[in-house]
């Protein structure tokens, strides 16, 4: 069966996101028909872009307005433009001149930017109103759906301006990923996979057995399934990124930022934290933790990444500080002790660093 089949129904599966306001996240095929018994509010606004909204937008919305609802669709530019303060702004004076009250919702249909984005229009929109996630890219659905991190970009840096906004639920529709450029499936399956490493072993086994959109419903949803339960037990322990537990996710990440600012985002983010993931092994290796290159220089082989960029450490060194600043102190690093036992260390020295960057660039070189 191919994503986009949809006909034999799989799931609907439910994660629950434990937190004091909980909800869930429910995936499988052919969701997005089932989204408006679940949305409780009487005037929804869709907030969606214009690569998403022609494909997917109308069966949502004539659900929504079968079941009596007021239904308007809002359609941004699709990319990570539209996270932006003109285009919040332009969407919220467009809620307000549409008459929406407090009593309404905002369901974010899209990638991780419509739900930044439409996440702090709900957010902030007559100071908070109820919010769906319906994510349609791999990334979304099993990262950025989850955890209510909302917001936009200055031209400052990447998400400034925010706030944590919990959805009341979240709707994966797996069948939609049939229209998702396999290059965005490819990135969002770096974040699944680096979740298999930090606590369930068998997203890994799922990759390994071979993986790709092609897989079908049943095994994407299975996979979406497993990766936002690991998502969700994180955030459950740690919702305002005070205790730590949030940081493991950044495992690959600090490499990855460094090297996506070093190429000014000519490295896709999928991409550069596939090469951090392997600078993490590296890093860890060196520790005498467990070897873990092998796995993910199997996941960068499949990922086929743009080309690491042909830089001396110390042209990337001011890259790798630039983490040190939002760490207030050290670079901090996630490494991996073993599968499912990430550590977050401080004490990596600038030697230690270079040295790994040294043999990454052999590894993949
Ligand atoms: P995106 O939203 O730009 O989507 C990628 C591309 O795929 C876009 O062109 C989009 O229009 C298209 N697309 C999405 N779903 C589709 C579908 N089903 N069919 C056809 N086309 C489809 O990018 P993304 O990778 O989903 O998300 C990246 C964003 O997520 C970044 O802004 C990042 O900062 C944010 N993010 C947020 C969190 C969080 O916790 N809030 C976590 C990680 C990333």
């Amino acid at each position: 069966m191919s994503a986009g089949s949809g006909a034999a129904a799989v799931g609907p599966r439910r994660v629950p996101v434990r937190l004091a306001q909980p909800y869930e996240v429910l995936i499988g095929s052919g969701l997005l028909a089932e989204v408006a018994p679940s949305v409780s509010e009487n005037e929804v606004a869709v907030i969606t872009d214009a690569n998403v909204g022609p494909l997917h937008a109308a069966k949502l919305a004539a659900s929504l307005s079968a079941s009596g609802k007021r239904v308007e669709v809002f359609t941004v530019p699709p990319g990570e433009a539209s996270k932006d303060a003109a285009v919040w702004l332009d969407l919220t004076r467009s809620l307000a001149r549409a008459g929406f009250s407090r009593g309404a919702a905002v369901l974010a249909l899209g990638g991780g930017v419509v739900g930044d984005l439409a996440g702090f229009v709900a957010a902030s929109y007559l100071r908070g109103v109820a919010l769906y996630q319906l994510p349609t890219s791999l990334l979304a659905m099993v990262d950025s759906s989850v955890g209510g991190k909302t917001g936009l970009d200055l031209p400052e840096g990447k998400n400034l301006l925010g706030a944590i906004w919990q959805p009341r639920a979240v709707f994966a529709d797996v069948s939609v990923l049939a229209t998702l450029p396999v290059r965005e499936f490819r990135q969002g399956t770096v974040e699944l996979v680096k979740h298999g490493y930090l606590a369930d072993p068998e997203l890994i086994e799922l990759f390994e057995g071979g993986w790709g959109p092609e897989v079908g419903g049943a095994a994407l949803a299975e996979a979406v399934a497993r990766s936002v339960a690991v998502k969700a037990a994180v955030v459950a322990a740690d919702e305002r990124e005070t205790a730590g537990a949030r940081a493991t996710l950044n495992l690959g990440h600090t490499l990855g930022h460094a090297l996506e600012a070093a190429t000014g985002h000519a490295l896709t983010h999928g991409d550069a934290v596939g090469y951090g993931l392997v600078y993490a092994a590296l890093l860890g290796r060196r520790r005498g933790f467990e070897d873990l290159l092998p796995g993910f220089l199997r996941l960068l082989t499949w990922l086929a990444p743009g080309a690491l960029p042909d830089l001396g450490f110390e042209d990337l060194s001011p890259f790798l500080q630039r983490d040190k600043k939002r760490s207030a102190g050290a670079v901090r690093f996630v490494l991996l002790e073993r599968i499912g036992k990430p550590v977050v260390v401080g004490d990596v020295s600038r030697q230690e660093q270079e040295s790994a960057w040294r043999e990454l660039r052999e590894v993949v070189g």
